[in-house]
């Protein structure tokens, strides 16, 4: 039975993590930003109807940090502009609500941890929840991480009043604007070949913008079948660090609160949270095979077929899921057009 926990990291794994412990377990989290200097880097858009649920959990109320409900996504292909009904995608302040998730905890701030004993000796079990980073846990061959970047902007000229996306040739990663409420909003992009750093800075000029924030990191979408080991010693991985980031889309708010919950449901028992996260994780590896054969200019469509079958489906059955409509002209236009 654990009894002493050592939480490094507090992204939106850590924290939530520290919310859903059993309350004989001590927890002390370690965060290498001091208080002042840490951020959420992400573009915040996730599915209301789905983490309502999740943040419910951990005794937070999702509604109460909900910053726009989003009605359609436009895809512009270049050409073309693919309009997708939005079925619960919204920005929600995720910096606000990861705050308030650490408020009463324990949390060692500028605190970076470079392995798992030396601070943490006194601890029965450590958390990796660095990440991108995967600190405390051996590199993995082939990981695949897509550089980002993304200002946070404000202005009274934004173009835009709901979620834009513009996917890069070669579905290599792609341009978003995601909006705020009151005349902010996330623009920013990903792309394996970062061709997105010119395309930042022009619409803040051509939209009179001010830029409240710079902030990026690489996003990983090397799905948990390829992250392991998850464990090493008396760590464990937890969230992004092992992975748990949807590949098609570098969504992994959702994800990463799921993967905390399997963790929690299989304490003591690392054979079952192993075997847990690679099945609940199963169709990330499909998406990734697409992603990549995509980015390596390897994509058939007639020998992928089955894998894009596969995730149109999935996608259509878990619409409330991802917090968008799926249907096959679209899907088809969009992972064959590109
Ligand atoms: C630009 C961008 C936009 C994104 N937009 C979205 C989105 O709109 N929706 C969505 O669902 N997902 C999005 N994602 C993905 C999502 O943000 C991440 O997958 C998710 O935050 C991962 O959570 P995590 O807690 O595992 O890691 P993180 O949120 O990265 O947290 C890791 C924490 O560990 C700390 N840390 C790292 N190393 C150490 C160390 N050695 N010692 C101590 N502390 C350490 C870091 O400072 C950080 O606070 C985006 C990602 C990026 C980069």
């Amino acid at each position: 039975m654990v009894t002493r926990l050592a939480v490094v990291g507090t992204g939106v794994a850590g924290a939530y993590l520290l919310n859903r412990l059993p309350s004989d377990v001590e927890a002390e989290a370690f965060e290498m930003r001091s208080e002042k200097n840490w951020y959420t880097v992400c573009a915040w858009g996730t599915s209301q109807p789905f983490i309502s649920d999740l943040v419910k959990k951990a005794g937070f109320n999702f509604e109460d940090y909900v910053l726009h409900k989003g009605k359609n996504m436009i895809v512009d292909l270049g050409d073309e502009e693919v309009n997708i009904p939005l079925r619960g995608l919204v920005t929600y302040d995720k910096h606000r609500l990861t705050e308030d998730m650490l408020k009463g905890k324990k949390v060692h701030w500028g605190a970076q941890i470079k392995e798992a004993n030396g601070n943490l000796a006194g601890f029965d079990t450590v958390v990796d929840a660095t990440g991108m980073h995967r600190t405390l846990l051996p590199k993995v061959n082939d990981d695949l991480l897509i550089p980002s970047l993304e200002y946070q902007v404000k202005s009274k000229e934004l173009p835009y009043d709901d979620f834009v996306i513009r996917p890069y040739p070669g579905l290599t990663g792609y341009w978003w604007y995601f909006p705020l409420g009151d005349g902010l909003a996330h623009v920013g992009a990903g792309d394996v070949r970062g061709r997105y750093r010119y395309e930042l800075d022009e619409f803040v000029k051509k939209y009179h913008c001010e830029v409240v924030r710079r902030i990026g990191r690489p996003v990983r979408v090397t799905p948990p079948k390829y992250m392991e080991p998850f464990f090493d010693g008396k760590v464990t991985g937890v969230g992004e660090s092992i992975g748990t980031v949807y590949p098609m889309l570098g969504e992994g708010i959702i994800p990463s609160m799921q993967c905390v919950n399997l963790f929690v449901d299989h304490m003591g028992d690392r054979e079952g949270y192993r075997r847990a996260v690679l099945e609940h994780y199963a169709v990330y590896a499909k998406v990734y095979k697409f992603i990549k054969a995509k980015v390596e200019d390897k994509f058939s469509f007639a020998r992928m077929l089955p894998t894009l079958l596969s995730i149109y489906l999935y996608m259509r059955g878990n619409e409330e899921r991802y917090g968008l409509q799926t249907r096959l002209p679209e899907f088809y236009k969009i992972v064959t057009r590109l």
